[in-house]
């Protein structure tokens, strides 16, 4: 095997392409190596070999191995151990060493006189603390709190240990926070609804399904380890449906694809609902032992919902959705992946509720190669350690107990004098505009990149013109980076100690240190103890977080002996040898058919859902009107997470630039050519870039790739993407979801 000596080897890279079947046009200089030294012969004994977890929100959180030669990354590949991982990564996985050793890295602590100016100067580490710090200091002495200092940070860094983010905040007293998430609310809440938890099944079974549904998901491009599965139920006999407003790469693999219109999730999956009914193909056993409300349900169907109806709603012929129907109910087992896709909308989370119940309905919950997939928090049980930090004494915040639950709730509830003032994280620029008493003067921005993420962008821009101090934490110069004050520069997975675990899969990965940090660079951890040394020097007491701490030690702190337990190994540097899977008593959720819900069983009617001012039963709820002539979709690029990857040289060969994606008749109609620059407006804002016709692309839908392609190219997706709620959320994520697929806009040439 030939290796290329500063990046990956030519095979795992062209096998990463392959996984994500774009080796067919692959430019013949990418084969080139980064640098023009020759391929020298492969031995494993010639590298360092270290263990990594890709950190970055992603389905398949893969397990990676890291051949280190002098201090230098030289390659990587996916943990061969792994059966999820087996091996490969995906493209953008394959790309990180670009990441690591990109010259556009931030490398050290850097101030900017006069934000968006582009006059960036170095700054030293204890000069940046201590600029912050005396900010902090002087919000503390003004306002008596600390509720004018604000935090908004996502899953740019999924290592657990990055949750120490979170605890610096704490330890330096109760502050205002983002909370919620824009994933995936709506779908967790309806999940907690129907089977008390969101519990999937382990994705290695899906080869067991006789029939597979993938609903509002693209696994081809997000989940490229899971279409491994897929493809192998295929080729035992399961028939294969995709239903999206897109017709995706995972589409173009599927036996049927069906590409309703938007938001008719719920009403889809409500008429195939009914048509098993009247065929009678309902498990009897168990919507009667095992489920509540059923009847009530069946009721419903009987008297709202017909397929023609459903076919209306949806444009889905009435016939095709019988026959699907009859097939799913059926075939044993039968699944659903619910995609993230689906439920992000003003009605996503009834969708979700409705897909459940076609699911339960059938008695595929509990069932090996069956189940509602949607994700899982099985294996989060760490200690989170880094987050919970104490508040100094005397710390003064908002009035009330129950402090932010976010996506995970460690608050634990107590009966607290003060907590930290919450915003939904949805609704960033408003929250920093609404804050009243104190306003929020600072906001601290990391693992997130507000201006590619965050909805209504040119709102955005006002509401951070409105902050005194914006201190960033990133890798690379963004737009977020632009309209901030200071910028620190944090690690990369390869130069810090963490763990990553999967919200998808079942497998537990280290994250060792493989090298020494790249310039100045340093993690969340590291930047919090010494904002705390800063601190303390100036005002003693005042931040309760370790001034000297040992980031390996704080990894060891994470792990408890459930953890051990739960994963077969006697102690965390076991996976020093490679990742492992959790011991699964089935591969099946709810396989003991003991569901977390009140009642203990499935619930079709669900009073706790209704106790939240949702409808009990999953009833179809309409979609949001629309204000413009064209649906707007945004889905995530293939080869980027966000802004993330996309502004790698090997991405860029990909994404040179940005395209709308539209229907040849639509164009037609507008008098638009393929590679015609148009504008793209809406009450929201604009963007111009160049369009490409394609029948993949439903009629009346204006589609484009949601990230940040850099290099001097101002499109952002999020000037015409609204900050609009999803119906669920509140419940479990402490917000509702946002409903980035119910957006409308028009497009003219220019
Ligand atoms: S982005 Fe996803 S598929 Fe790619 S390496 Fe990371 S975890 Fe694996």
């Amino acid at each position: 095997m030939s290796h290329t000596p500063s990046g990956l080897s030519r095979r795992q890279f062209l096998k990463g392409l392959t996984m994500a079947g774009a080796a067919s046009l692959l430019p013949l200089r990418l084969l080139m190596p980064y640098t023009a030294q020759a391929s020298t012969a492969f031995n494993a004994k010639d590298f360092q070999i270290f263990r990594n977890a890709c950190p970055r929100n992603c389905y398949d959180t893969c397990s990676i191995k890291t051949y280190v030669k002098d201090g230098v990354v030289q390659f990587i590949e996916g943990a061969p151990e792994s059966t999820f991982t087996a091996g490969g990564l995906c493209v953008k996985g394959y790309a990180y060493p670009r990441r690591v050793y990109s010259p556009d890295r931030i490398k050290y602590p850097m101030v900017q006189d006069g934000r968006r100016s582009g006059n960036w100067r170095r700054v030293s580490w204890d000069e940046a603390m201590d600029r912050i710090a005396k900010k902090i200091l002087e919000i503390k002495e003004k306002d008596g709190s600390l509720l004018g200092l604000g935090l908004t940070k996502y899953s740019g860094n999924f290592g657990i240990t990055n949750y120490g983010v979170e605890g610096m905040m704490s330890s330096l007293g109760y502050t205002t926070r983002f909370v919620g998430t824009p994933c995936w609310p709506a779908g967790i809440d309806a999940q907690n609804y129907d089977l008390g938890d969101m519990w999937c099944n382990d994705p290695e079974d899906m080869v067991k399904a006789r029939y597979v549904i993938v609903w509002g998901a693209n696994p081809a491009w997000c989940s490229v380890h899971s279409m491994k599965y897929i493809m192998e139920a295929k080729r035992r006999g399961a028939k294969v449906v995709v239903i999206d407003p897109v017709f995706t790469q995972t589409a173009a693999k599927a036996d049927v694809f069906w590409q309703p219109e938007t938001s008719s999730d719920g009403a889809l999956a409500l008429g195939m609902a009914r048509h098993i009914l009247d065929k009678g193909l309902t498990d009897k056993g168990f919507v009667t032992e095992n489920a509540l409300g059923f009847e009530e349900f069946a009721a419903y169907l009987r008297e709202n919902v017909t397929v023609e109806w459903a076919a209306e709603v949806s444009g889905i012929p009435a016939e095709q959705i019988r026959e699907v129907a009859e097939e799913f109910a059926t075939a044993d087992p039968a699944t659903i992946w619910i995609g993230y896709g689906m439920q992000r909308h003003t009605n996503g989370g009834a969708s979700v509720r409705a897909i459940d119940a076609l699911v339960a309905m059938t008695g595929n919950v509990g069932k090996e190669g069956g189940g509602a997939r949607y994700g899982h928090l099985r294996t989060w049980g760490f200690n989170y350690h880094a987050l919970l930090q104490k508040q100094p004494e005397g710390s003064v915040g908002f009035v009330g107990a129950g402090g932010p639950k976010g996506e995970f709730d460690f608050t634990k509830g107590g009966a607290a004098s003060y907590t930290d003032r919450t915003f939904n994280i949805n609704k960033t620029a408003q929250g920093i505009l609404d804050a009243k008493d104190p306003a929020i003067r600072m906001l601290w921005v990391s693992c997130k990149n507000p201006f590619a993420q965050d909805f209504d962008r040119p709102k955005l821009e006002k509401a951070f013109d409105t902050l005194e101090l914006v201190v960033t934490v990133d890798q690379f110069f963004n737009e977020t980076v632009a309209n901030s004050d200071i910028v620190l520069p944090v690690t990369t997975l390869f130069e810090e100690w963490t763990v990553n675990v999967s919200y998808w899969h079942y497998w537990l990965g280290i994250n060792e240190q493989a090298i020494k940090p790249m310039y100045e660079t340093k993690s969340n951890i590291e930047i919090a103890s010494l904002l705390s040394k800063r601190m303390n020097a100036l005002a003693p007491g005042s931040c309760t977080f370790p001034q000297d701490i040992d980031t390996r030690e704080w990894l060891e702190k994470e792990f408890n002996q459930g953890i051990y337990d739960s994963f077969g190994i006697k102690h965390w540097t076991d996976l020093r040898n490679g990742p492992v899977k959790a011991r699964l008593a089935s591969t099946a959720s709810w396989h003991d058919m003991k569901f977390g819900t009140p009642s203990g069983k499935y619930e079709f009617r669900s009073d706790l859902c209704r106790e939240h001012g949702h409808e009990a039963l999953p009833k179809y709820k309409e979609g949001r009107k629309p204000y413009d002539a064209f649906r707007l979709l945004t889905p995530h690029t293939k080869f980027g997470l966000h802004s993330q990857f996309i502004n790698l040289d090997w991405m860029h060969e990909y994404n040179k630039e940005p395209f709308l994606y539209m229907h040849p008749d639509d164009a037609r109609a507008k008098n638009i050519n393929d590679l015609d620059t148009v504008r793209v407006f809406n009450k929201v804002g604009e963007v111009r870039l160049k369009v490409k016709l394609t029948r993949n692309v439903a009629p009346r839908s204006l589609v484009m790739y949601e990230a940040w392609f850099g290099r001097g190219n101002d499109f952002n997706v999020q000037n015409l993407v609204d900050d609009e709620a999803a119906d669920m959320g509140a419940y479990k994520t402490g917000a509702p979801g946002v409903a980035i697929h119910d957006q409308f806009a028009n497009v003219e040439r220019v």
